[in-house]
């Protein structure tokens, strides 16, 4: 465990907001303990759903009785809820007849309700993690649905955050599953921040780059682990999860976490896909964005950019109101297809902006594609990690058809500013051949006409 002990040193250090982070079977009993040593005098108000007040709900609110300093609530709400504009306001209202710190007991959902209504009321918070589900505990920012879009609302990341692995490993599998393939999508992640530095859109933070990119094998290497429950593989997930959000904090954004991959599970969002009656899980939605996304990265590696006409490339690059135009024809004229164009218009470059890119991307070709060759996992290989970690690997499994996936990679591309493969593609003209090559004969997603 010395690997564990160290990284976790490390991503204390490194957390901006999130002074302590505990990671172990049985962390549940120490809920009390820690909330002491951070808030002391104060009170505490348990959060929890009528699940995860069973899983582990109960011996938190218990373990506070115990110590002497009972807390307040629980405040429950119904499981299997949505974060929403409503479900915040609810919160925030049965919080401000509980004075003290609230102790949300949960996952991804929970957690986001909590960050948000929390720092509405001046408070921090703690969480007790109840499932290896997604990246988003110590994150800064909460994902909140409001006015049918799912948005990222600014606030900071809980003070303290405490993963139970006994908790976990009893988690529904899907869950920590949809948490593997959430972690797996960073090295889409890293690749996209590779490729943005390259064109000088976005230059690594070195330091934040070493929090995930350093460690990130060892967190993934054991998949079957995952779908079996065990203790490590699970450690392992949650470590890296956790880290990933600290790094999050550190860079004050999502690049460290979300490339292109998310893109894909972003549109599908906002575009309000639902299969077998719910809409599939973030991390579900995020393994198939990173099995599309890293089949365009094998695409382009197998390019040599340094015999690309840069000046023909510029000079096809369509005007923003030709962009617009497209959007309208992709994406509707309705919320998502507005939403399209305000994020299109913040990235796109003059012709002079391009030209700089492209010769930027171009020239430094040899290096980037040597440093993504020895960064990506193959696509093949990506495809049985989430299989064995039981995750979806073929975009049907999650309700969209071949068709849709290929429409999602030019309509992925619109929805948000951050520059990706998608953007570096559109640029350099290499998207349509990709496409028929992805989803042609010899592709990962052969299309029968
Ligand atoms: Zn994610």
């Amino acid at each position: 465990m010395s690997g564990l002990d160290e990284a976790l040193n490390h991503a204390e250090i490194c957390a901006r907001e999130t002074r302590r982070l505990v990671i172990e079977a049985g962390a549940r009993h120490r809920a009390a303990e820690a909330f002491a040593g951070l808030f002391a005098g104060e009170q505490a108000v348990v959060v929890a759903d009528e699940r995860t007040f069973e899983a582990a709900g109960r011996e938190v609110f218990e373990g506070f009785r115990r110590a002497g300093r009972p807390a307040s609530g629980p405040v429950l709400f119904p499981p299997d809820i949505v974060a929403e504009d409503a479900r915040v306001l609810e919160l925030q209202s049965a919080l401000e007849g509980l004075p003290g710190i609230p102790v949300v007991v949960g996952s991804g959902t929970l957690n986001d309700l909590t960050k948000l209504a929390s720092h509405r009321l001046g408070r921090p918070y703690m969480v007790v993690a109840t499932a290896a589900s997604m990246d988003g505990y110590t994150a800064f920012g909460a994902s909140i649905l409001h006015e049918g879009s799912k948005q990222t609302f600014a606030c900071p990341a809980p003070v303290a955050v405490l993963a139970d692995l006994d908790v976990i490993a009893r988690a529904p599998r899907e869950m920590n599953a949809a948490g593997y393939a959430d972690l797996l999508a960073k090295n889409v992640a890293g690749a996209d921040w590779i490729l943005a530095d390259a064109a000088g859109v976005e230059p690594i933070d070195g330091r934040v780059w070493e929090m995930v990119h350093g460690p990130f094998r060892s967190w993934v290497e054991s998949p079957a682990g995952i779908a079996r429950g065990e203790p490590p593989a699970l450690g392992r997930l949650v470590l890296g999860l956790m880290t990933t959000g600290l790094a999050m904090q550190e860079a004050r954004s999502s690049r460290p976490a979300s490339g292109a991959e998310h893109q894909f599970s972003h549109l599908w969002d906002m575009q309000h896909h639902i299969h077998g009656g719910s809409a599939p899980s973030h991390g579900f939605k995020v393994g198939i964005g990173t099995l599309a996304s890293l089949a365009l990265h094998e695409d382009l590696l197998g390019r040599d950019l340094q015999d690309l006409d840069v000046d023909r490339a510029v000079g096809r690059w369509p005007t923003l109101g030709q962009i617009e135009e497209r959007i309208g024809v992709v994406l509707g004229t309705g919320s998502l297809g507005a939403k399209a164009v305000e994020e299109a218009r913040a990235k796109y470059p003059t012709r002079e902006q391009l030209r700089s890119q492209l010769a930027s991307a171009c020239n430094g070709w040899p290096a980037s594609r040597a440093r993504l060759a020895r960064h990506l996992i193959p696509a093949r290989d990506a495809r049985d990690m989430l299989r064995a970690a039981g995750c979806p690997t073929e975009p049907e499994q999650i309700g969209i058809d071949r068709d849709r996936l290929r429409a999602s990679f030019e309509q992925a591309s619109y929805i948000r500013r951050r520059f990706t493969i998608l953007d570096l593609m559109q640029r350099l003209n290499l998207m349509a051949p990709a496409m028929e090559r992805l989803f042609g004969p010899e592709g990962a997603w052969p299309v029968q006409d």
